[in-house]
């Protein structure tokens, strides 16, 4: 608390990332990034852009990667937007398409950043509850409602809906923005992107953080309408020129170019993640379906935050969150396949 604060600084309970360990010898398994660098191919692109042009401003409408993007996903460029990140993309579409009369819905179990915004720009919220296994129900949506976002696959839980249902709730809601944060959706997810011609209240919103592996270069982007486009440049060009520089709009291009080291990468994180959930399983660890680059599991004789502490004991981090009705679960990021059978030893000696 400070004097000098504005009273709003004083009312914001800002989010809480997942631990950077300081320290390089720990396996960590806590913030779902990518096991394995990023392609080669972004590597070199970086290299060439150190040079005498970073005297320049970087271009700031980022018209290259508008480019790459829209042809990769089979969109004209009006309908993309980038930004710092998914989470700026967010943070724009929070204040730009969410913030309406009527409240905005999203699930009670959510990407724990979406109340954050709301309280940064005033939004007032309706939370819906996942169902007992953890799904998200659609059909409970009000069609009373300021916009809805979700996550799919949904974070932390990882459980993935169809496109089928997505569709049956743009059909009967089409008066307020329904925006699907698509963050985990190359690890096995349908993307609605495929909708975003038949329905102009879709956003889209994706990040090269997880799939593409570039969390550290901060690139995120949203498909939709180009009118919603418009009102996040808007947005943006009230906020930031330059939100991209001269690295990320080169390293990203080279990212959604590079078609075949994405594919391999994803495969084997999700080969990794299917032998892990049997190993747990016979660990007697009950563990939601995973469409993600993670797994949400439960133990029936041990506390979570007990299990998360052990594994900190023998250096692996897990990300563990306080939340009533997830208290008992762990979040493991899925690692390499040797970073996936330390933590499996590493439970079988705990466990037993
Ligand atoms: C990781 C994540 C993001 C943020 O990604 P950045 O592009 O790194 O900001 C957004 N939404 C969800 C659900 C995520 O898990």
């Amino acid at each position: 608390m400070s004097r000098f604060w504005s009273a709003k600084v004083h009312e914001l309970t800002p989010y809480v990332p997942g631990e950077q360990p300081k320290v390089s010898n720990l396996i960590k398994l806590n913030t779902n990034e990518n096991p394995y660098g990023p392609s080669p191919k972004v590597l070199e692109a970086l290299k060439a852009e150190a040079g005498d042009t970073l005297r320049l401003y970087p271009d700031p409408n980022a018209d290259n990667l508008k480019q790459a993007l829209a042809t990769y996903y089979k969109v004209t460029t009006n309908q993309v937007f980038v930004g710092n990140g998914s989470d700026e993309v967010l943070a724009h579409t929070f204040q730009g398409l969410l913030k309406q009369d009527k409240p905005l819905m999203f699930p009670d179990i959510t990407y724990s950043f979406y109340p954050v915004y709301c309280g940064l720009y005033d939004i007032e919220y309706v939370n819906q509850p996942l169902t007992d296994s953890f799904e998200i129900d659609l059909n409970q949506y009000p069609s009373e409602n300021g916009g809805i976002i979700f996550p799919n696959p949904n974070a932390p839980t990882g459980r993935v809906l169809p496109l089928s249902e997505i569709r049956t709730l743009l059909e009967r809601n089409s008066d307020s923005v329904v925006v699907v944060d698509e963050a985990y959706i190359d690890f096995g997810g349908e993307s609605a992107i495929a909708l975003v011609n038949d329905y102009p209240n879709l956003l889209v919103i994706q990040t090269l953080s997880k799939s593409r592996s570039l969390a550290g270069l901060r690139v995120g982007f949203a498909v939709g309408n180009p009118e919603l486009i418009d009102g996040l440049e808007r947005v943006k060009n009230s906020f930031n020129s330059y939100p991209l520089d001269r690295f990320a709009i080169s390293g990203a291009v080279a990212a959604i170019e590079d078609h075949v080291y994405f594919e391999q990468t994803c495969k084997a994180i999700m080969d990794s993640r299917n032998t892990l959930t049997e190993q747990l399983q016979a660990l007697q660890f009950e563990v939601l379906p995973s469409a993600t680059n993670f797994v949400f599991a439960t133990h029936a004789e041990w506390e979570a935050s007990e299990l998360a502490a052990k594994l900190r004991e023998r250096s692996i981090i897990v990300r563990h969150f306080k939340q009533e009705r997830i208290q008992n679960y762990i979040r493991i990021s899925i690692g390499t396949n040797d970073e996936c059978q330390a933590l499996v030893a590493a439970l079988r000696e705990i466990l037993t």
